[in-house]
């Protein structure tokens, strides 16, 4: 449905920022707003592509003047729904990165990507706490806590946020750290919308060069040993090692790494923030547990993180469920054989479980909002071809959530959650005490909800 808007109005707001505005039917929308996910089509009434934190208080004002509601998108790897109605504030220009190396942080803008800003940071051997793919956004992975290749030894990326920049609902422009704005900064931690516009992030960086880290891959009849071994190891692995598993349907395309094209494997990734030599002792009852197909794993730069989970760069359509469990064990490893394993006719592309514990589990002093830091584990499945969205997908994933069972954690992070598009699932994304308090937040920051958030938004 297309809305009148006021056309003075709007003329205003063209006129006060220094990006660019589009109105539904303008050429160059339909690019601005395309996401990860290709199928995900937005078609918002306007688009305000901004560059500065004051198009964004402009947009924001320009929205709430005329009813409209207020969307974000940096990379649109955030999946969802299409985006029909309301003011849509692209942030892919505010891709500003500030290193300050005495103080160990990174000033980050909202449109910037992990990669950048790991390689700016290693110019002074320094590293932000990132997820499995530098391609992602680091702030809205941020929003959400942000588990990543390092999670247990040094817990979400959002325990190292150390001020975020936010225009609000009134189009204030404000600081919310650890002094002004403390609720804000709280909610922000973790509770992932409905708050505020985060123009840019300040974020403590851990003094880092290298990591023995990696993966190692096994076919046919050395799968079944190592996931075994795996789920044994993980009972009592230490700390200071972040470790996960896949099982991964590699298609047969060009994209894909060339020895592993068209195979079904298991990829064990492990990653540890310390001396090579200790970390090749920890990785050895990983190593020893069958015969490798594919040994990837080994002292590398921390600009190579991204290669540890090997996540595409490239988008596609895709269908995605995750959820969090409080343990694993050899009976799950059955079923997750049966059902996702080597000849099982798993729909999924990539059925993988993470490791957390650790620092995941210690919220830090000051206090933040993130959802799901009592489990032990995350799970994903994803699917990438669309003949099997449908039908063999949701039943795939609601036989492993079956056989998932009581394992199954009460909270899943909203990262891994479809909390903001599915009801049943909106209220387990945090634990009842951060959901109500995060609710008194958004509405003292957004009392008259300028800001789309939640199934309800939807
Ligand atoms: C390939 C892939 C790998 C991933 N890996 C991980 C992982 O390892 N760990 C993990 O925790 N998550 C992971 N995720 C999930 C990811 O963190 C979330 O989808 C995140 O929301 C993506 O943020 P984005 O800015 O890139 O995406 P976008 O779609 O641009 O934004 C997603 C949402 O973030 C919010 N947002 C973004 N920017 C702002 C802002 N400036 N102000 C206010 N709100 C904002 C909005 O609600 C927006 O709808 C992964 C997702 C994909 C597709």
């Amino acid at each position: 449905m297309t809305i009148q808007i006021d056309t003075d109005s709007l003329a205003r707001l063209r006129a006060s920022v220094t990006g660019t505005v589009f109105v539904r039917g303008d050429a160059g929308l339909a690019a601005e707003v395309a996401g990860f996910n290709p199928t995900l089509v937005h078609d918002p009434d306007v688009v305000v592509a901004v560059t500065s934190e004051e198009d964004v208080a402009a947009a924001v004002r320009f929205a709430a003047e005329n009813g409209l509601r207020v969307r974000v998108q940096a990379t649109g790897h955030g999946g969802g729904l299409p985006i029909t109605d309301g003011v849509l504030i692209s942030t892919r220009a505010l891709d500003e990165i500030t290193i300050d190396p005495e103080a160990g942080l990174a000033t980050i803008g909202a449109g910037c990507r992990w990669a950048p800003v790991i390689e700016a940071g290693s110019e002074y051997g320094l590293a932000p706490i990132t997820g499995s793919s530098p391609h992602v956004g680091a702030v809205g992975y941020t929003l959400g806590g942000g588990l990543g290749p390092l999670s247990r030894s040094h817990g979400f990326t959002a325990d190292w946020v150390r001020a975020f920049r936010v225009v609000t609902a009134d189009g204030e422009i404000v600081t919310a750290d650890d002094t002004s704005h403390r609720e804000l900064f709280w909610a922000l931690r973790g509770g992932k919308g409905g708050l505020g516009v985060v123009t840019s992030m300040t974020i403590e960086l851990v003094p880092l060069k290298t990591l023995y880290a990696g993966s190692l891959i096994f076919e046919g009849d050395s799968i079944e040993p190592a996931l075994r071994t795996w789920v044994e190891w993980a009972q009592s692995a230490p700390d200071l090692v972040t470790s996960s598993f896949a099982f991964i349907d590699v298609p047969d395309v060009e994209f894909a790494p060339p020895p592993l094209r068209g195979k079904f494997v298991l990829s064990i990734r492990f990653a540890f923030p310390g001396d090579p030599a200790e970390g090749a002792r920890l990785a050895s009852p990983l190593r020893e547990s069958a015969p490798v197909s594919l040994d990837l794993l080994g002292e590398i730069p921390t600009t190579a993180v991204g290669t540890i989970h090997n996540d595409p760069e490239a988008g596609g359509p895709d269908w995605i469920r995750g959820l969090m469990l409080d343990s694993i064990d050899q009976d799950l490893a059955d079923e997750l054989l049966r059902l996702a394993g080597p000849g099982s006719g798993t729909p999924f592309a990539a059925v993988e479980v993470r490791q957390l514990g650790g620092a995941t589990r210690r919220d830090p002093a000051d206090g933040t909002s993130v959802g799901g830091r009592d489990a032990q584990f995350t799970m994903g499945l994803i699917a990438l071809d669309p003949s099997t969205f449908a039908e063999r997908a949701p039943e795939r994933a609601q036989a492993i959530f079956d056989a998932v069972g009581g394992r199954r954690s009460a909270i899943t992070n909203v990262n891994w959650s479809r909390g903001l598009i599915d009801p049943a699932e909106f209220t387990t994304t945090w634990p009842p005490a951060v959901f109500d308090r995060l609710a008194a937040a958004r509405t003292t920051y957004d009392p008259s909800g300028v800001f789309a958030f939640g199934p309800a938004a939807e």
